[in-house]
Parts: structure tokens; C-alpha cells; sequence
């Protein structure tokens, strides 16, 4: 997904083209082009969002959010599968989003004390929790099994004694799911892959029964299942395929060996289409849990993030001003930045961006272009060489397929203050959190004393 390597015509060398905004909108159903209003994300009109709440702005669908988790649940029912969605918080974990999914029955899949007390703050029951991750503090540790979560993850041998101790310290049970290591790679981006021995995710394959024998006689643990999660963006099954089949194995041997196994955690990392990619299928997704764990009487989970909400929601940006270049393509500087979405400039993600005047969304006359966010970075860039209808100063676009790893991520860097963030759904919408404002950068930073005293 590399840009960096496009031509002036904004066609990579031995890639298709670009799509066009007419592609990018018949791919996401909730944008639409109005011939008055412009861009619609369902139906509110996003100019009107923009002249309310200023930009930039997050976006997002309460339909879309809505409809993606319905189908994903469809799929498992159509196979004929009872699996328990456990939503991963990380990749937005604002509370609307968390109320709207709690409403489609999803738990949550957390990977910090703090995810923890936001779901609990948001009405996901402890019972539809599980705690992932590498290493959770005595203080988290302690949190989750207060709460009485339905299971912990865990990530290593050392981190199975820690949380024995823990448990028995507080008289009570973890339930524990040991996440292994399969060693396969799911072709992704090397930051976004987990399941390849040698990187810090997970107990490896050969230990795992081992290990899995001694949490069964540990105090404080009752020992229930495997857990796997081999990356994120993987668009084929046959990664999922090859690290169930290796999970269904386990499970086996397992209980060869008499050790109960419950549950089989299959982890998220289903992906979307950012730019021409074929979306990632719950349908295949079911298919291959089927297959490869079907038949092997345990619950099945899945901890999905970004299928469901990368595609539901949007930035919207301005454009503060057009710097012509001799001889080449202009770079068209936005009011948004990577403290906005990191993802360009953190993985050279490519996002879609459609403009929202409605002569720009039928104009067919483009320009190549670099669109830029305005902070002291070169890796601010948003897209290189990208063709659109040529933007001038005070037009507005969009950002599509930002919901996902993308208002979470924010920083203030530049003292930029974190965005403002607004719920669209059906013909209705509300500001879910306002634009922070730029006193508040500051109000919590103190100077001591010592330095505030100045000189006469
Ligand atoms: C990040 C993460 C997920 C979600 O990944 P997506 O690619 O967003 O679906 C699920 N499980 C674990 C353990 C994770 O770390």
C-alpha cells in the first residue's frame, strides 16, 4: 500500500489507477452525492456538519456501525455457528460507538485497564469481556478480576504466575485463555502482523501444551482455552484457515492429554477496502471457522475492530490554502494532520478522499495532486500524487474509512487540539465530543513555583 513510489499521473507503475470518487461512493452505501447538498453521510449533509462543528471533524455512522455488525453475526448464524463477537475497543473506543454495539449484543475485547473501566462505563457487562495484551499491570490485573471478567488472555508463562498470584491473592478465579503464537503470516503490513514467531505476541506453538497442563494445576486459574489473533487488515481467508487449523490441533491434543478445553478465541483482524482492495468476508470468515473449528465442540469467539467501524466513519478537512510547485503537482495543504489520522503517515496507509461541494463531486476534470496536513513533519502527508477535482482554498473533503484507528490514535502534537467528533445517524446527528479547546492543552501542566517567581 505503499504511495510514495507514484508517478506525476497518480497512476503507480504497475498498479490500477486510482479510483475515481464515483468508485469510492458506490463502495460505502452511506455516502451519497446530492446534487444540492453535496456529500450525504446517511442522511445529513456533511457541509452542514462542517459549518456547524468547524472542521477538522470525525464522522460517524451510527447506521454503518449498526449494519456491519449485523452482518458479521449474520454470516456466523447462516454457517450454522454460535460465536460470541467481542468487539475490539482499540480501534474506536468512543462511548456512542460502545452503547451502539453493546446494542447488537457484542462484548468487548480490551487491552488496558482503561478500555476496561470505559466498556464497563458503557454498559458492556464483565461477563462479555475479554482482557488481551502482553503486559497487564498487578493494578489492571486486579481491576479485571474485581470486575469478574469472562477471561483473561494470556501472553506468557511469566505473565500465567503473575496472574495466579493475583487471583489467589484477591480469593478468586481467573478464567484464562493462553493467546499462542501459530507462526503463520497474514501477508499484512509488518507493523500490523502478530502471528509470526519472533515478534512479541503470544506463547509459542511448542509450548503451548505445556503450558497449558501446568495452568490447569495452578491456584487462581481455571485453565479455559486457546486464543489466537495473527494480525489486522488480512483480506484472505487462508491466513485465518492456516492458524485455526493449528488452534483446532491444539484443542485436540489437548484433550488426548485430558485437559478440558472450553473456548477457542480466534481473534479479529478481518480487513476492508481502503482503496481497490477486495474487502476481507465475515461470510468466508464463518466459512473457514466452520471448517477448521466446527467440529470441535468448543465456543467459539471473535474479537473483530476494524471491519466494523474503519468503514463507518470519516474526517472531514478544509483546504487552507494551494502551494503551486514549478513544474510539478501542487500540495494542497488541509486543516488536518497525522495528530488527526497517524495511519498515512504510520503505515503508508492510503485513505480515499472525496470532496464535499456538489460541483466537485460531478466535476470530471482532475489534477494530480499531494494532499498535506500543515504539521512540521514531512511524513504529514495524506496522499501523494492523488487525482481529484482541483481543490482550492475553502473547498472541504473527506477522509473516508478513518472509524477505525483513526480519532484513537489522535495527539495534540503542535499543541493541535484533538478534533471534534460528531454522530451521524439516519437523518439525525449530534456532536459526541467537541473540539477541545486550546486552553485545555495546557490547564493540567503545572509550572512550579519557583520558576513562576520572576525577577523584579
Ligand atoms: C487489535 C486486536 C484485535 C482487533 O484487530 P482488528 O484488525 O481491528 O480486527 C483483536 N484482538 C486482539 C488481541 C487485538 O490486539
Amino acid at each position: 500500500m505503499g504511495t510514495d513510489t507514484a508517478d506525476m499521473s497518480g497512476v503507480r507503475p504497475g498498479f490500477a489507477p486510482d479510483p475515481g470518487v464515483a468508485e469510492l461512493l458506490a463502495a460505502r452505501p452511506f455516502l451519497s452525492a446530492d446534487p444540492v447538498a453535496g456529500l450525504l453521510a446517511e442522511g445529513v449533509p456533511l457541509n452542514a456538519i462542517a459549518d456547524e462543528a468547524g472542521t477538522p471533524a470525525w464522522v460517524i455512522s451510527a447506521g454503518t456501525l449498526r449494519a456491519r455488525a449485523r452482518r458479521l453475526k449474520a454470516a456466523m448464524s447462516a454457517a450454522d455457528l454460535d460465536v460470541a463477537a467481542h468487539y475490539a475497543v482499540k480501534a474506536n473506543d468512543h462511548q456512542a460507538v460502545l452503547h451502539i454495539l453493546a446494542a447488537e449484543g457484542f462484548g468487548a475485547d480490551v487491552v488496558s485497564g482503561g478500555e476496561l473501566a470505559r466498556v464497563r462505563a458503557a454498559g458492556i457487562p464483565a461477563a462479555k469481556v475479554i482482557f488481551s495484551g502482553v503486559g497487564k499491570t498487578d493494578a489492571e490485573m486486579d481491576l479485571a478480576l474485581r470486575e469478574g471478567i469472562s477471561q483473561f488472555n494470556v501472553e506468557s508463562a511469566e505473565e500465567l504466575d503473575i496472574l495466579s498470584g493475583r487471583a489467589v491473592a484477591a480469593g478468586c478465579e481467573a478464567r484464562v485463555a493462553l493467546r499462542i503464537n501459530p507462526d503463520v503470516d497474514a501477508g499484512t503490513h509488518e507493523k500490523i502482523t502478530t502471528g509470526v514467531a519472533g515478534n512479541k505476541f503470544g506463547i509459542p506453538f511448542e509450548e503451548a501444551l505445556a503450558l497449558y497442563r501446568r495452568a490447569h494445576g495452578l491456584a487462581g486459574i481455571r485453565a479455559v482455552g486457546f486464543a489466537m489473533h495473527i494480525g489486522s487488515q488480512i483480506l484472505s481467508p487462508a491466513p485465518f484457515r492456516a492458524a485455526w487449523a493449528r488452534l483446532a490441533m491444539l484443542i485436540r491434543e489437548a484433550r488426548a492429554q485430558g485437559l478440558a478445553v472450553e473456548v477457542a478465541d480466534c481473534g479479529g483482524g478481518l480487513g476492508i477496502s481502503y482503496r481497490d482492495e477486495t474487502e476481507g468476508s465475515p461470510e468466508a470468515l464463518a466459512g473457514a471457522l466452520r471448517r477448521e473449528l466446527g467440529d470441535c465442540g468448543v465456543r467459539l469467539a471473535i474479537e473483530p475492530g476494524r471491519w466494523i467501524a474503519a468503514p463507518a466513519g470519516i474526517l472531514l478537512s478544509t483546504v487552507i490554502l494551494r502551494k503551486a510547485v514549478a513544474g510539478g503537482a501542487p500540495f494542497i495543504v488541509l486543516d488536518a494532520a497525522m495528530n488527526d489520522l497517524a495511519r498515512p503517515s504510520l503505515y503508508d496507509a492510503w485513505h480515499g478522499l472525496v470532496p464535499l461541494a456538489p460541483h466537485l463531486l460531478r466535476s470530471s476534470v482532475t489534477e494530480g495532486a499531494h494532499l498535506v496536513g500543515p504539521v512540521c513533519e514531512t511524513g504529514d502527508t495524506f496522499a501523494r500524487d492523488r487525482r481529484l477535482p482541483a481543490l482550492a482554498r475553502g473547498d472541504r473533503v473527506a477522509l473516508l474509512d478513518a472509524g477505525a484507528y483513526g480519532s484513537v490514535m489522535s495527539s495534540t502534537y503542535n499543541s493541535r487540539p484533538l478534533a471534534v467528533q460528531v454522530l451521524v445517524d439516519g437523518d439525525r446527528r449530534a456532536v459526541i465530543r467537541p473540539r477541545q479547546a486550546t486552553e485545555a492543552l495546557w490547564a493540567e501542566e503545572y509550572v512550579p513555583e519557583w520558576l513562576s517567581s520572576r525577577p523584579e
